[in-house]
């Protein structure tokens, strides 16, 4: 059977364009569709603008603090549409980039379904191929309660006319922490609504604590346990109605309830590709869905939605059916950082997951970074170690504070390579730094399980 592609990739996001090109090098005949922006949501509607829109927020928290080192600068105003342009300008500059990345491949900008195992529709052309991937990502949960239509998702707010004044967020995950960060810090007054007691469940406990002290710090506040009951226009007001009987007015009603696998209208039952009851691609350990053809990489499989373990996953697939055989990646312990206000970096076991696998030396440092000495903001840097009490590997390592993120990045080397707490105790720090209180944690805070 004579097929048009060797392997045709559905969605041009981080883990379609990396596989496309991986395998296109090793010289399989590739096509790739995708429907919307080159680079998926990451380079367009998720983790690069957001870190832009956070930059943006931090330079109004630096004019500030630098009153404290002799500096006087005006309170300015903010200029939300001149934000939004500049960050238009560089997503179309990276949008441009990933486009030229596939052209070792065929693509096409159109929307891809299957016919069958082998044929798919793109954009009204039937197209054939070997092997197929699935790297359509995925998309935000639409809200459900009464007025929801009034509520914006992630893929809205980076393209928002103007900075709204005052913000009702949903959710308590990544994305509701830091667009609560982004909005508070550019000026607008946050309500953060999320039905635990603290924000980020599944992350450290002290991270969480910490994370909403912060918040609150900055003037966001925090409607815990509870949950959106409605939604009313009253004029340009959106009123919003908690479970709990609290009224709060907004001009903006931010809804961040998650993100589903973007599989629907995809046609997987044509082809007979097996979905979980989230309408996630299942797959193996290989990346193979249920049909041997098939394979699929990234949030559509609703795993660890992250982008450079999509990235991995379809690099080391193109390795694996082109190449020489597949660079490993360690998807166990795969670190990730919150860009909240302080932002949060995290690898590893949390103290109440090791605490499941037998006792664990815990060792936490709390302190005000040298920066708010003089500053004068009220903000505590968060650090931890936990280590398995019985080999003293360090399992977990967790951070609230600036340049947490940077600083994990190193630590999560070390981790994955096995550091115990004696490696970390001889190796020297760099002085004077918030990294070097790693390395110096001499006295167990406490014992957890066992
Ligand atoms: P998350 O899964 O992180 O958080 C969803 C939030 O919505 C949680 O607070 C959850 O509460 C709450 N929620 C879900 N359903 C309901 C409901 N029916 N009623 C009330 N609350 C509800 O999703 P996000 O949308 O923030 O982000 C999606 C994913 O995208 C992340 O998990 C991450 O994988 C990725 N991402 C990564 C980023 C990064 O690496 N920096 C940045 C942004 C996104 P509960 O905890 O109780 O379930």
């Amino acid at each position: 059977m004579q097929y048009d592609f060797d392997v045709f990739v559905i969605g041009g996001g981080s883990g379609g364009v990396r596989f496309a090109r991986m395998a296109a090098g090793h010289g399989a005949k590739v096509g790739v569709a995708e429907e919307r922006f080159w680079g998926g949501t990451c380079v367009n509607i998720g983790c690069v603008p957001k870190k832009l829109l956070v930059m943006a927020a931090e330079y109004g928290a630096a004019a500030a603090d630098s009153a404290g080192f002799g500096w006087d600068v005006a309170p300015g105003r903010h200029d939300w549409p001149r934000l939004i342009a500049a960050k238009n300008k560089e997503i179309e500059r990276l949008n441009g980039a990933y486009k030229r990345l596939m052209s070792g491949c065929t693509s096409f900008e159109a929307r891809a379904t299957f016919i069958d195992a082998h044929t798919l529709d793109v954009g009204g052309q039937k197209v054939t191929a070997d092997r197929i991937v699935i790297a359509a990502g995925g998309r935000p949960v639409d809200p459900a309660f009464p007025g929801a239509e009034h509520a914006i998702v992630s893929d809205d707010a980076f393209y928002l006319p103007e900075l709204p004044e005052r913000v009702v967020i949903l959710g308590a995950g990544y994305i509701a922490v830091e667009f609560a960060g982004i909005f508070a810090g550019l000026g607008a007054k946050v309500d953060l609504v999320f039905r635990q007691d603290l924000p980020l469940r599944g992350f450290d406990e002290d991270m969480r604590e910490g994370l909403a002290e912060a918040m609150k710090t900055q003037g966001i506040t925090l409607h815990h346990a509870t949950t959106v009951a409605s939604v009313e226009r009253v004029g340009a007001t959106k009123r919003v109605h908690l479970v709990n009987g609290t009224m709060i007015d907004a001009d903006l009603v931010f809804s961040a309830l998650g993100r589903r696998a973007h599989t629907e209208g995809l046609g997987l039952a044509a082809a007979g590709v097996e979905t979980n009851g989230f309408g996630a691609v299942v797959v193996d350990g290989q990346s193979q869905t249920s049909v041997p053809n098939i394979y699929a990489i990234g949030d559509v499989t609703d795993r660890l939605n992250l982008t450079p373990v999509a990235i991995a996953e379809g690099h080391s697939l193109a390795d694996r059916l082109y190449g020489a055989g597949p660079r490993m990646w360690d998807l166990d312990r795969v670190a990730t950082a919150v860009f909240s206000s302080p932002p949060i970096g995290t690898v590893g076991l949390t103290e109440a997951q090791a605490a499941k696998n037998g006792p664990a030396d815990i060792y936490v440092a709390k302190f005000t970074p040298m920066r708010h000495t003089l500053s004068g903001r009220v903000r505590k840097t968060i650090m931890k170690l936990v280590v398995d009490q019985a080999s003293q590997k360090v399992v977990g390592a967790h951070m609230l504070g600036e340049d947490a993120p940077e600083i994990l990045q190193g630590l999560s080397i070390a981790i994955n390579a096995g550091a115990t707490k004696a490696d970390f105790d001889r190796t020297v720090g760099i002085h004077p730094t918030a990294a070097e209180e790693f390395v110096t944690m001499r006295t167990r805070t406490r014992v957890a399980g066992g």
